[in-house]
């Protein structure tokens, strides 16, 4: 049956921000998406029963993993009826290469990973390497999971360096010297055959803990991945914000002393060359000529040695700088901080918070909490999954529609996917 008129269009509406809820929220009650859209209990349970029909949603067979939420309970004691994206509607595929590994996992559209594996490589030095093992690793986490490749709507992929997203090659040779020059998004859509977007680490992170880690649920949020690099990701409106050339949240490149050192960006005093952790492990050699790593200042922090500790603190401190002024332009309601010298914790995060107090005006300062993030090195592929996930819209979309006209389903894919 072909819906016309006001009042069909009013049904379309309405479908669309029961999905569109149910896409970021990954499982939901009956009595959440009432909240949610500020919609009838009996237009909701209407809506559901179409979309259930329409094979669109059905019910979680249980929650999101890792679970960052408490169990919740309805009337009576029992747990609600949990509902998510019907599994047909399409799986996410999520790869990570870090410096020495792969991981790889699937997705279903409720937010549930269903399959994941790692494994040893050394990536950095190895790119046609890399991308074969995750090649394979892919074809055994769909069969894990016993997901058929045609399924797959989209292919989320991270690497360890700084990416051109307009040209989806490697920029640096100091970073990934087997790397450059490569297109890693297209040689690994070529090899799975199935479209693959690409992100740096810093997005990767940012999605990932607004999907299931510190963030979930929040809509404007700052992630700053502190380690070797120091980088930010931004979501704002629940959306990431990259940018007219993808460069967004690069703070490890601002400037926080204009007589600082040269940095490997060809500027001079950047965030990185004070706070970053070469530059953390540099200040504590300078008395202790054995600590060459930034684990062994963080170990060495963690049993009490007063010059670590300040290393950590100063980094904090100078991190929060930069964070006061990206709070006063962008308001966020919450920051997460990942990356190694997250590790250090409260050393790191109450200085940070100091920072925040001193530079960012007050109602900015105020309004925004500063948190560790809880995904540890989970983080990249988690974030390589929502990739997919948030790029599900127009798909999902198309689906609804087609709903209204009372068409069967087809199957789109999200990204662009390279030819063979
Ligand atoms: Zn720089």
């Amino acid at each position: 049956m072909r819906e016309g008129g006001s009042l069909g269009l009013l049904r379309e509406r309405n479908r669309r921000r029961v999905v569109e809820f149910l896409r970021r929220q990954g499982v939901a009650s009956q009595a959440d998406i009432a909240r949610a859209t500020g919609l009838s209990r009996s237009t909701i349970s209407t809506l559901i029963m179409e979309l259930r029909g329409a094979g669109l949603i059905n019910e979680a067979a249980d929650g999101q993993n890792p679970p960052t939420s408490p169990p919740r309970s309805g009337p009576g004691g029992r747990p609600p009826v949990l509902l998510g994206l019907d599994d047909s509607a399409g799986t996410a595929v999520g790869i990570d290469f870090g410096h020495s590994h792969v991981r790889v996992g699937v997705a279903n559209l409720s937010h549930r990973v269903t399959a994941e594996r790692r494994r040893e490589f050394s990536v950095v030095h190895n790119a046609a390497g890399a991308l074969d093992t995750a090649t394979e690793m892919v074809a055994q986490v769909l069969a894990d999971a016993a997901i058929d490749r045609e399924r797959v709507i989209g292919v989320g992929m991270g690497v360890p360096g700084p990416i051109d997203r307009r040209r989806g090659t490697i920029g640096s040779a100091s970073i990934l010297p087997g790397w450059v020059g490569l297109a890693p998004s297209d040689e690994m859509s070529r090899r799975l055959q199935l479209p693959v977007e690409i992100d740096n680490d810093a997005n990767l992170g940012a999605l990932a803990e607004v999907y299931w880690g510190a963030g979930r649920g929040r809509s404007d949020v700052i992630y700053v991945k502190a380690s070797t690099g120091i980088g930010a990701g931004i979501v704002l409106g629940g959306e990431l914000y990259r940018g007219a050339a993808g460069t967004a949240g690069e703070i490890g490149h601002t400037t926080v002393d204009e007589q600082g050192p040269l940095c490997r960006c060809g500027s001079r005093g950047c965030l990185e060359t004070v706070a970053g952790g070469p530059a953390v492990v540099e200040q504590v050699r300078r008395t202790q000529a054995d600590v060459l790593t930034l684990g062994a200042v963080l170990e060495r922090a963690a049993a009490g040695d007063p010059a670590c500790r300040r290393a950590i603190a100063d980094a904090g401190l100078q991190i929060g700088v930069s964070m006061a002024a990206l709070c006063n332009i962008l308001n966020p309601e919450l920051i997460v901080v990942g990356g190694q010298l997250s590790e250090a914790g409260e050393l790191l995060l109450e200085p940070l918070r100091e920072s925040l107090r001193r530079y960012a005006v007050p109602a900015a300062a105020e309004s925004v909490s500063v948190v560790r993030g809880v995904l540890g090195e989970r983080a990249e592929m988690l974030g390589a999954l929502a990739l997919v996930l948030q790029a599900t819209n127009r798909f999902l979309s198309e689906r609804i529609t087609a709903l209204g006209r009372g068409e069967a389903r087809k199957g789109p894919r999200v990204f662009r996917q390279a030819s063979a």
